[in-house]
């Protein structure tokens, strides 16, 4: 008789929201590392799967292991393989830690691995609470709850907008405003992407960041009818939480992570199929439904290629 193969890790979660990418990991417990490329951010960095490190930017939620175990990993790498250093946005609780963590890795490895931890105080008392990432994007840190400091982060972008009275105005005219001292422009914030880590429902779902951003990836650990007490005990979201808050979510897509690691994927989608309005199914995905979220990619290439002939 043989023996069995080693299991097989799963696929790289991915979908496509033009014009962003979500990919990454996350099952609780074990892993949650989600990119989007395109905002050079990685929301969290669980052990650093290899994808990870083209981020120049680690959005750090919480300091729970899933989250944040390959921290020290990501800075040797980027270091090692000629990357640049590294920088964690982080709560400001982990400052200190971090560099504690950093300096361990002195003594372990007898040579010292540059990196950048930059705090963002939800509260602005003592840092700023958010950073720019890209030209003109920023990413924001806002409180989220969970059994230790915690943040949610959303990227925005901010763009220079002329104020509605001077639109129309000739450019010359526009110039000579300018010049006299005149503020003819105002700051438009664009809601790109915004995450959610581990947390329990609360306020910080009823702001803009979260309610328009284009897409919102969110935690949502259990799914089973009777697992809501689990939800509740573990600080975590729990499907029902979900439906509850759709009314109020714009986002053009809503992705869900960190379901728990004994939740099979068939019986989420079967779950969200019983729970969520039929209308608004289509805007509720899975990261790591692989088998689905496969499929969705091949038609946006098939239509993508339709519209090229
Ligand atoms: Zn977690
Ligand atoms: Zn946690």
């Amino acid at each position: 008789m043989l023996p069995h193969e080693p299991p097989r890790t799963p696929p790289t979660g991915f979908l496509y929201f033009p014009p962003f990418r979500i990919q990454g990991y996350s099952i609780a417990g074990e892993e949650t590392a989600i990119q989007v490329p395109e905002l050079d951010v990685c929301f969290d960095i669980g052990r650093c799967p290899r994808l990870a490190l083209n981020s120049n930017n680690i959005a750090l939620t919480h300091g729970h292991m899933d989250h944040a175990a390959g921290l020290a990993y990501y800075f040797s790498q980027r270091h090692f393989q000629g990357m640049g250093t590294g920088t964690v946005l982080c709560h400001p609780s982990l400052e200190k830690p971090i560099h504690n963590l950093m300096a361990a890795w002195i003594d372990i490895e007898a040579q010292r691995t540059p990196y950048k931890v930059i705090p963002l105080d939800p509260d602005q008392k003592n840092a700023p609470n958010e950073f720019e990432v890209k030209n003109t994007i920023f990413c924001r840190a806002f409180s989220t709850i969970h059994t230790v400091p915690s943040l949610g982060f959303a990227l925005i972008e901010k763009r220079s907008k002329l104020k509605e009275e001077y639109v129309g105005l000739p450019q010359p005219k526009l110039v000579e405003l300018k010049e006299s001292g005149q503020d003819i422009t105002y700051i438009k914030e664009i809601p790109l992407v915004t995450f959610m880590g581990d947390t329990s429902p609360g306020e910080h779902f009823d702001r803009p960041e979260v309610t328009d951003a284009q897409v919102l990836i969110t935690e949502c650990t259990f799914l089973e009818r009777d697992h809501r007490d689990r939800a509740r005990i573990g600080r975590h979201l729990h499907l029902s939480d979900i439906v509850s808050l759709l009314p109020q979510l714009n986002n053009e897509a809503i992705v869900l992570t960190h379901l728990s690691r004994r939740t099979f994927i068939g019986d989420a989608r079967d779950a969200i199929r019983n729970a969520i309005p039929e209308d608004q199914q289509p805007r509720i995905h899975l990261l790591m439904d692989s088998r689905t979220n496969r499929a969705r990619y091949d038609q946006q290439c098939s239509e993508a290629a339709a519209e090229a002939n």
